[in-house]
């Protein structure tokens, strides 16, 4: 990709080359052959959240707009895992989410809220006969659809021995598993640079004028601006900024979230394994010492109170690889991007005692973390309502394509094609009306979003 010229004029100047600014480009070039369209972002491509992303993807969600929209990218995916070879690496083991109530009746009512009430698409397995396949991380190619809700204690101590005895229920949706959204956004990086676009390495300073507008650039070789005719803000955690250059007021928050990955040298976590969700809440195991010393000092108080359900743990890597990944989204505290990231030295010990609830074997690592481990994160940038924000912003000329949150390495394919469309004035599928602004005009929509789980994983 070549670096910048100076005062030139594009048809679209995409700022962010994250997962979800990329897509936008790729859309664009590929779909709609859009010429001159440029990616602007100082810093490397795929660099800032997207380079933490735990790369899971799921069409589970308890809203059916968001179903659709999360199949529509999981079926781009797909078709970019077909056209490029399995360049991106798409398993399909599903998403485990486990409880230990025997009757969760609001979470299956969740799932036909979201999947809708088809012929076996939702499938109770209370008995320890069927068919129910095992969870192998097979190619998504054959991996069945739908949702396996699994009652029977014995099938479950079957299909899943390494998890404590207590779980009562799982809930396994298929349509579920992991990608390389690395390798997703370099793909199509390859391709917009094929078509013609480029990668101007410059922070967006100033935005005056209005189609076309004026982009102030800054790098080290100095200033200069460049003229579009259309802009597209794809800025990640930094999308009020761009906003607000537009006089616009985007309603969006930065959360930090942190995972750590390490080696399972004691194999703790079966190859296997799905991605699997602990959905109960818990109040983490002291001793009576620790308890008092956390209680005294705010800043850890949390960790002696109940927390939210929400851990999560992978096998991540290969089959036959020994590295594994846990989450642990409880914090809700909103940050300011521009300062310093708050990480919390705390979290891997936090985190594995969580996670050692539903795998034991986990409890081995608690306070001897294999040398080597790493301690990441990166804000989940987020509306109220844990929607995206795609499509036509407040001033004409102007789109905005972000507040991806936790689902946005999933969601950056069908994010971009709604985009890109939005862009050209091409036609978009029904539920993309209500993932743009459009939607906080929509008050019974907004009522009933307000009311439910944010899904924030
Ligand atoms: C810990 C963690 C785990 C996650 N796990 C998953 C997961 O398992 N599955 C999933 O689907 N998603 C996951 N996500 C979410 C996913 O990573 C994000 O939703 C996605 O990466 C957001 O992409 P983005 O392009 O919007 O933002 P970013 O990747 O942050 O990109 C924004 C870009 O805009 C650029 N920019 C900002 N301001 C300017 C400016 N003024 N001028 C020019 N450029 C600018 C930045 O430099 C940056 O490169 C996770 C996120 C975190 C933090």
């Amino acid at each position: 990709m070549s670096n910048e010229k100076k005062s030139e004029s594009v048809t679209v100047a995409v700022i962010g080359a994250g997962s979800v600014g990329i897509a936008v480009a790729y859309y664009l070039v590929k779909e709609h052959k859009v010429k001159n369209v440029v990616l602007i972002d100082p810093r490397d491509p795929m660099s800032l959240t997207s380079a933490q992303s735990g790369e899971n993807y799921r069409n589970w969600w308890p809203h059916p707009v968001m179903t659709a929209f999360t199949n529509h990218g999981i079926d781009l995916l797909e078709q970019i895992d077909k056209e490029s070879a399995g360049r991106i690496n798409m398993t399909r083991g599903g998403y485990a989410l486990v409880t230990r109530r025997s009757n969760p009746e609001d979470l299956i009512q969740d799932l036909y809220r979201g999947y809708g009430d088809g012929p076996g698409i939702i499938r109770i397995r209370d008995a320890l006969t069927g068919d129910y396949d095992a969870p192998l991380r097979s190619p998504w190619s054959s991996a069945p659809d739908g949702v396996d809700v699994l009652t029977n204690q014995e099938l479950i101590r079957q299909t899943f021995p390494s998890y404590a005895p207590d779980v009562a229920a799982v809930i396994h949706i298929r349509r579920a598993g992991s990608i390389s959204a690395q390798q997703l956004g370099q793909y199509m990086l390859e391709q917009i640079k094929a078509e013609g676009g480029r990668l101007i390495r410059a922070e967006v300073k100033a935005i005056t004028g209005q189609s076309p507008f004026t982009l102030e650039l800054s790098s080290d070789s100095g200033t200069t601006t460049i003229q579009a005719d259309r802009i597209v803000n794809a800025a990640g955690p930094f999308l009020r900024d761009i906003g607000a250059m537009l006089g616009e007021d985007i309603p969006v928050k930065c959360v930090y979230q942190q995972k750590i990955a390490f080696q399972d040298r004691e194999g703790a976590i079966p190859r296997n394994m799905p991605f699997t969700i602990d959905l109960d809440g818990q109040t983490l195991a002291w001793s009576d010492e620790d308890r008092e010393i956390l209680d005294s000092d705010p800043a850890s108080r949390h960790l002696v109170s109940p927390m939210n359900g929400g851990i999560h743990c992978r096998p991540d890597g290969a089959v036959d690889g020994t590295w594994i990944k846990l989450g642990w989204a409880f914090n809700d505290a909103e940050s300011d991007p521009h300062s310093e990231a708050p990480v919390d030295p705390q979290y891997p010990d936090t985190v594995l005692r969580g996670a050692s609830r539903l795998n034991p074997k986990l409890a081995n690592y608690i306070g001897r973390l294999p040398r080597g481990a790493h301690h990441y994160g990166g804000y989940y940038t987020m509306t109220e309502e844990n929607w995206p924000l795609i499509g036509q912003s407040k001033t004409s000329g102007s789109f905005i394509a972000g507040a991806l949150s936790g689902y946005g390495s999933m969601a950056a394919t069908c994010t971009g094609a709604l985009c890109a469309a939005a862009v050209v004035g091409a036609p978009v599928p029904v539920y993309a009306k209500q993932l743009g602004f459009e939607r906080y005009d929509d008050h019974e929509l907004m009522a009933q979003l307000a009311s439910q789980s944010k899904g924030a994983l």
